[in-house]
């Protein structure tokens, strides 16, 4: 390994190099292990501790099938979905590995006892399988975490259709938190030149999210001037989804829960924000109720900060606890577009606001390679910048999701995998420095620790 961790670093190595490294036989994974599920039954949700059952274990090297790539991680990120993997919520993951299993006989590797996990990678190729024309040994990249088979006729039009779409290192094996990925080559994406590793492996997974849930003809169609809540706003989709907005020209309206979170909003451009702990919202009377004069009084803060107007897109992800508000406060004709239910997934709302008023709720979930790619070319250009907030080493994974699942983090959590130190993987230093105060302004830091 440590030959390669020296060839990416001395950032001199080229195509012919990189072939004739060899590519060791085992390799240090972030791991959740089949004998655990049951490992936190009873416990209610916030209870669990993902530092309890994620696992830092030496797996061997998956065998290379035809359309892959092995990829030498230089690091990765931190998602939600590898939260609730690592609670084994809503269902252990390995039900997936299983079931992808049946699939084919290359499939089966990904039924083990272990599943190594993660959704974001930047780093650069070591091998690639038969088939596999685009891409080569030495190329530095980011994958993508959309997995698709595309043998049936309905992926074709949208890859996210497909029946066979997985979210790799969450319903397939091999993830990125780990010193090596199995990635399908059409996962691959260059990596933005002028970020570092760790930068370049943390908007992946939420950046594409948001471009297609807000942005994109299959998500919302965000269009300039739209009036836009974003439940989240200092959070990771939510933090892009801000950016997205803004570079749109459209007006963020971004609701997060401190102080900090709302300077980190109107560090990124917004100026329209509310703080819902602030001003205490309580959308919930009790535990089946809802309380309309809440989303009233919702409503009419939103007014203020708009001149009056409603919104027309609600950036939706929270789910239970405030779904019933976002469809009262969307416009008249507007689009309620939901990707996520963290607070629980039976919504209720009243759908008198809904059909009399000519609204829409639209489903989306993660994105097709385009949109994942289109996400990816507005980094690389700078238009859009990591929301890092702090970096871990890969033996600081558990930590890492714990305090994500507590809601104690800012926009993203990078990993650090191979790469021996941060700041490192800069390729284009001019572009950098053109854009080094934004980069510095979005790269915000942790929140301290209650
Ligand atoms: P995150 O970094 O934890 O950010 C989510 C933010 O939502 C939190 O920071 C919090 O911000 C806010 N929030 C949480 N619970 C809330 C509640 N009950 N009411 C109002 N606001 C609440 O997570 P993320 O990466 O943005 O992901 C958010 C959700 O989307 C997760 O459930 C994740 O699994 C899902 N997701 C789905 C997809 C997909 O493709 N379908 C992709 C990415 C993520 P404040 O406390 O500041 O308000």
């Amino acid at each position: 390994m440590r030959d390669i961790v020296n060839a990416v670093v001395s950032g001199e190595a080229g195509r012919e190099d990189f072939a004739a490294l060899a590519v060791p036989g085992t390799y240090r994974a972030i791991t959740l292990h089949k004998s655990e599920t049951g490992l936190f039954s009873g416990l209610a949700t916030r209870d669990k501790d993902p530092r309890e059952s994620v696992h830092l274990d030496e797996v061997p090297v998956p065998e290379l099938g035809p359309g892959e790539a092995l990829v030498a991680v230089m690091a990765s990120s931190v998602n939600y979905n590898t939260v609730w993997s690592s609670l084994f919520e809503p269902l252990p993951t390995f039900g997936f590995l299983e079931r992808y299993a049946t699939r084919s006989p290359l499939a089966r590797r990904h039924d083990l006892p272990y599943h190594v996990i993660g959704s974001d990678l930047a780093g650069v190729v070591l091998r690639t399988g038969p088939g596999v024309n685009a891409w080569h040994p030495g190329d530095e990249v980011v994958a993508h975490c959309l997995s698709v088979e595309l043998e049936s006729s309905d992926g074709h039009d949208d890859t996210m259709l497909d029946p066979e779409q997985r979210i790799w290192g969450y319903e397939t094996n091999f993830g990125g938190l780990a010193e090596i990925a199995l990635v399908k080559s059409n996962q691959l994406m260059p990596k933005p030149r002028h970020l570092t590793w760790e930068e370049a492996a943390s908007p992946g997974l939420v950046a594409s999210t948001a471009y297609r849930q807000l942005v994109s003809r299959n998500g919302a169609g965000m269009k300039q001037g739209d009036n836009v809540l974003i439940w989240g706003a200092g959070g990771g989709l939510g933090s892009y989804a801000t950016q997205f907005a803004l570079a749109g020209g459209a007006n963020p309206i971004c609701v997060v829960s401190s102080d900090q979170k709302a300077d980190i909003c109107r560090k990124m451009g917004a100026e329209a924000v509310i703080d819902r702990t602030a001003e205490d919202y309580r959308f919930w009377k009790d535990e089946h109720h809802q309380d309309p004069r809440e989303w009233k009084r919702f409503g009419k803060r939103i007014r203020e900060l708009t001149g009056g107007e409603d919104v027309d897109i609600v950036f939706e992800h929270p789910g239970r606890e405030t779904f019933g508000a976002s469809v009262y406060v969307t416009r008249k004709g507007g689009t309620i577009v939901t990707c996520a239910s963290t607070s629980g997934y039976n919504h209720e709302y009243d759908n008198r606001y809904l059909w009399m008023s000519l609204k829409k709720i639209v489903g989306s979930h993660f994105a097709n390679y385009r949109e994942a790619w289109e996400a990816n070319r507005l980094i690389s250009k700078a238009k859009i910048h990591p929301t890092l907030s702090k970096v871990y080493a890969l033996e600081e994974t558990g930590q890492a999701l714990y305090e994500v699942h507590r809601n104690r983090h800012h926009g993203k959590v990078g990993i650090l995998a191979l790469a021996p130190r941060e700041g490192l993987g800069v390729r284009d230093h001019e572009l950098r420095a053109e854009h080094l105060d934004a980069i510095n302004r979005f790269r915000t830091p942790a929140l301290a620790h209650a």
